[in-house]
């Protein structure tokens, strides 16, 4: 298998009424190195694109990117670069970017312009910037290239966003982690989601498991989902015993805790995200925790009934305030002057 590391680079709209809602980015260029399985280098491809929607630089971009798209009128459009770039990709291949957005803007762009899309379902890639973050840091964390390539200490022979440089960078990043320790770290494609319950993906990592549920009309109805809610052990397949159940975390997140009799405690996590048609799905994960994280969700559970509590008690008293309000109001307008009724409210 070949890895193929890519990087585009987009134009957008100079002004919001020209923009098109299905099309906010439009490649101009891809670049891309392709590596074997040892991580050799074995191609490369770069190709600007000439522009079909917008046609003349977002002043930002061109700062950014030194591109111009004046340049690019004896470029080919992008079904014909597409083209080009499915054949140098080859059969087996995964894709490697640098962050999650480029696999995103290229199949964007694929719509648009009527490319079919040929890459497998769930189509799972590596997210370099990620694996970066698991190899040399907590893997939560996210540098930019330019960052990581200092970080590294390496000569920046390239100028960065010009997409062929930043994929050549790319590479050489991916070939000095050597993929060590986190090959098992691929991610998964949002783009196309899984269209029903036979189409959901479950991946099993070293230190925990993920699940991408199906689209939702409404954040409500994902979290009314058995398949989403319910589980068993990754590890073994038990039926787990609930401890706290789901309550939200965030505005789109959710935790629970579990236990597996062979494992232990269990924390899962529920993102609430928005699709590309704007449904909403989840993206659930799930890992070991020690008996103290355990407590601590279980001590944040009790935090959040109390305040769920106050909140209902305040919207109760708010309720009656409007009320006698209301009341107050209506006994005004049939007697308009007395002051009696005033007096009345502020005494109850
Ligand atoms: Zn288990």
């Amino acid at each position: 298998m070949n890895y193929i590391v890519f990087d585009l680079e987009w134009n957008q709209s100079s002004d919001r009424a020209s923009a098109r809602p299905s099309l906010p980015f439009e490649i101009i260029e891809i670049g891309a190195v392709k590596l074997d399985a040892a991580l050799r280098e074995v191609g490369r491809f770069d190709r600007f694109v000439r522009p079909r929607i917008y046609r003349r630089m977002n002043p930002m971009t061109k700062k950014v990117t030194h591109l111009d798209v004046k340049n690019m009128t004896g470029e080919a459009f992008f079904p014909d670069v597409m083209k080009d770039f499915l054949e140098f990709c080859g059969e087996d291949f995964i894709f490697c970017t640098w962050g999650e957005s480029d696999l995103w803007e290229l199949q964007r762009n694929m719509r648009y312009f009527h490319v079919d899309n040929p890459f497998p379902k769930p189509l799972l890639f590596y997210d370099v910037q990620k694996l970066y973050s698991l190899r040399y840091d907590d893997g939560r964390s996210r540098l930019g290239l330019k960052a990581a390539i200092e970080e590294r200490g390496f000569e920046e022979q390239e100028a960065f966003h010009l997409a062929i440089s930043d994929a050549i960078y790319t590479a050489r990043l991916m070939q000095e982690m050597n993929l060590e320790g986190v090959e098992k770290y691929v991610s998964v494609d949002y783009f196309r989601l899984p269209e029903n319950e036979s189409e959901e993906i479950y991946l099993v990592f070293p230190t925990y498991a993920k699940y991408v549920s199906r689209p939702f009309p409404e954040k409500e109805d994902v979290m009314k989902d058995h398949t989403v809610t319910q589980m068993r052990c990754y590890l073994c397949g038990r039926p787990l015993r609930r401890h706290v159940r789901w309550f939200p975390t965030g505005e789109r997140t959710y935790q629970a805790l579990f236990s597996c009799p062979q494992h232990g405690y269990l924390k899962g996590k529920i993102r609430i995200k928005k699709s590309r048609t704007s449904a909403v799905f989840a993206v659930r994960t799930v890992k070991c925790v020690s008996e103290e994280k355990a407590e601590e969700l279980k001590e944040r559970r009790v935090g959040f009934i109390e305040k769920r509590r106050e909140a209902a008690k305040r919207s109760r008293v708010r309720a009656k305030e409007k009320k006698r309000a209301a009341r107050a109001a209506s006994r005004g307008r049939e007697k308009p002057a007395e002051p009696a009724a005033v007096q009345t409210q502020a005494e109850e």
